[in-house]
């Protein structure tokens, strides 16, 4: 007698994709789009995903790398991943008019940066080099801090009192690798301080919970996400440290290879906080029509956080109250302020 074959299945993984300051950031572009017109220049990626920018891009959005790029006079949004303070200058230097999308939980950072420096601690910011978050808060206070790449960094870190060291992170990073990072550091400065909160945020922690949990059953995970997109990156790395025999990064149901699916009877499926839904959508059509039917939900956490638009779209930009500042607006508390949902559709094409 045949033995039956198993039933392909998907594990789809929840929560996953947009986080509050994701969600906050694309819907800060629509209203600006909305309430000035077009152009709005962005700069740098609002969010790092493809799709999102090429969907803003065809509503009108520009994005820039440098404030120099934009007209004198227009309006410039900065992305959530913060700017060094350097930024804001330069942008009030131009005369424009800037609305600040900066993910509240990186504001919160870069006010515990300040706040460390101003206190005369060295800080150890845990991130990847070249970052723009890392460049953002780095530039809060670029003579008290020091980038640590990884536990390789520690031993040739230099700092002027040992008894006035503290670490930060940037908040989409490993889990589990930070915390290598911090034991190693500690090792080395005894008497290291400890941001007062969690620096990773709630939705890369909460992602990472999730692709550990798919991990234990699928043979491949795949997690849609832009190759620029650090917290996308990170969770193919965990699903893999956490076992799965295979991970892969797809910006879409197009990047699936076939051959990934050799022998292959349960489909691990996730996304990064700045991969809209549709995407997930498409390769979940994707494997129902290669036979994957059975599609199961896993669900390790609830996420509910919402935040408030960036307070320079409460007013009228052009009414002779222009926003620009010399540093980061104050911008709403870090913590959660339900005034939208954090679980709207994604730009539609
Ligand atoms: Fe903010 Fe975290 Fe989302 Fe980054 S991943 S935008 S820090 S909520």
């Amino acid at each position: 007698m045949n033995t039956p074959k198993p039933r392909k299945r998907v594990l789809l993984a929840a929560p996953r994709g947009w986080c509050a300051g994701v969600d906050r950031a694309v819907q800060a572009v629509e209203k600006a789009l909305e309430q000035y017109g077009a152009p709005i220049y962005v700069r740098h990626e609002i969010v790092h995903n493809t799709y999102v920018v090429r969907t803003l891009e065809k509503k009108g959005a520009i994005f820039v790398e440098r404030t120099d790029q934009v007209p004198e006079g227009s309006i410039l949004m900065l992305s959530a991943h913060g700017v060094a303070p350097s930024v804001h200058a330069e942008a009030a230097g131009r005369n424009l008019a800037t609305i600040d999308a900066t993910c509240p939980l990186v504001t919160k950072v870069h006010r515990e940066a300040v706040r460390f420096a101003n206190e005369d601690y060295d800080i150890l910011l845990i991130g990847h080099e070249g970052h723009e978050e890392v460049i953002g808060t780095s530039g809060e206070a670029p003579d008290r801090i020091t980038l640590v790449d990884g536990p390789d960094d520690v031993t040739n870190i230099q700092v002027r009192d040992e008894s006035k060291v503290v670490w930060l992170s940037q908040t989409t990073l490993s889990v589990d690798e930070t915390m290598e990072t911090v034991d190693a550091l500690k090792t080395r400065f005894p008497r290291l301080t400890s941001p007062p909160s969690d620096d990773i945020c709630y939705a890369t922690q909460n992602r990472q919970t999730a692709v550990k949990k798919l991990a234990e059953e699928a043979e491949l995970v795949l997690v849609v996400g832009s190759r620029n997109s650090s917290n996308s990156v990170r969770m193919v790395e965990v699903a893999r440290d956490a076992g799965a025999p295979a991970a892969q990064l797809i910006d879409n149901a197009d990047g699936i290879d076939e051959t990934w699916l050799k022998g292959v009877t349960t489909v691990g499926l996730t996304s990064g906080a700045s991969a809209p839904d549709v995407l997930v959508d498409g390769v979940l059509h994707w494997l129902t029509d290669h036979g994957y039917q059975d599609v199961e939900t896993v669900k390790t956490a609830d996420e509910s956080i919402t935040f408030a638009l960036p307070r320079e779209l409460r007013h009228d930009l052009r009414a002779g109250n222009p926003p620009h500042t010399t540093g980061p607006a104050p911008g709403p508390a870090p913590g959660p302020v339900a005034t939208h949902s954090a679980t709207r559709h994604p730009p539609q094409e």
